[in-house]
């Protein structure tokens, strides 16, 4: 199986609504600096009968995928940054017809409760599937298991991902509070690990403890010595390991971290 990256930035996006930072100001200025909500593809080898899993619809998916093959989406939760790209599989877009959407008992809850993404049920658009806490799910070519986790300001549950492919297992978790004992059992079980990376430090934004991830500068110090290859996701635009040439970026990659870019590829 080979797992997609198909975009590295918080709920938000960059460029940020009601920022003016030279971040933002660039990739308004210039595509090629655009950067897209985090999720990711999940596909067969084989070219043909390619199979396809989505990790998160996020109002970037127009630019992440072509919509094409597509067996389903699996939800990490229900925040507008990674949901709300269902949208476009409605009637006045792809008009795609019982795509399955796994989700946890509340997260369904909470979609079929909200209106617009009722209409796509009740249209058969989409079909949205009950996913258990650590249930195996098989899919062509491994298994993904959802691993629940706290996220205290959504009003849905919050899950990580277990994905096992025939060589590796590929941990993904794309927001949490705090990096609990229990996340780091999982990032440990993986070969490759793709995990929040939202804030480089607490005082990067001043409602931090609103918006609360645990912090890169942290996570470099404490993951040092595990032996799972540790990508990070989810930056902020404030977040200046975001920046390629950045002293913070250096600094994380010397220590032998990376940050996913669009397009990477890593099969397991
Ligand atoms: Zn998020
Ligand atoms: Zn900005």
């Amino acid at each position: 199986m080979k797992v997609e990256v198909l975009g590295n930035v918080q709920d938000g996006g960059v460029p940020h609504l009601g920022c003016d930072c030279d971040v933002c100001e660039k990739a308004r200025e210039d595509p090629r600096e655009q950067r897209y909500i985090s999720s990711l593809l999940l596909k067969e080898n084989s070219n043909d009968d390619t199979v396809r899993y989505l990790i998160d619809a996020t109002p970037d998916i127009r630019q992440q995928i072509d919509g094409h093959y597509l067996d389903g989406v699996f939800l990490t939760h229900g925040q507008p940054g990674h949901m709300s790209g269902l949208l476009y599989f409605g009637k006045e877009s792809m008009d795609i017809s019982s795509l399955p959407v796994y989700a946890t008992e509340k997260t369904r809850n909470f979609l079929m409760k909200n209106d617009p993404i009722r209409y796509l049920i009740d249209r058969e658009n989409i079909v949205v599937k009950e996913v258990e806490d650590r249930e195996e799910q098989l899919l062509q070519g491994g298994t993904l298991e959802a691993r629940s986790l706290d996220h205290r300001h959504v009003n849905t549950d919050c899950v990580s991902f277990m994905i096992k492919g025939e060589d590796k297992t590929l941990f993904y978790l794309s927001d949490t509070d705090e990096m609990t004992e229990k996340i780091v059992e999982s990032i440990e079980e993986a070969d490759i690990a793709i995990v929040d990376g939202t804030f480089w430090s607490k005082d990067e934004i001043e409602r931090y403890e609103e918006v609360k991830h645990p912090t890169i500068k942290s996570m470099i110090e404490r993951f040092s010595d595990l032996d799972t290859d540790i990508y990070f996701t989810h930056l902020n635009h404030t977040n200046p390991a975001l920046r390629e040439n950045s002293e913070e970026r250096h600094q994380l990659e010397s220590r032998g971290f990376n940050v996913v870019r669009k397009g990477d590829e890593f099969e397991i």
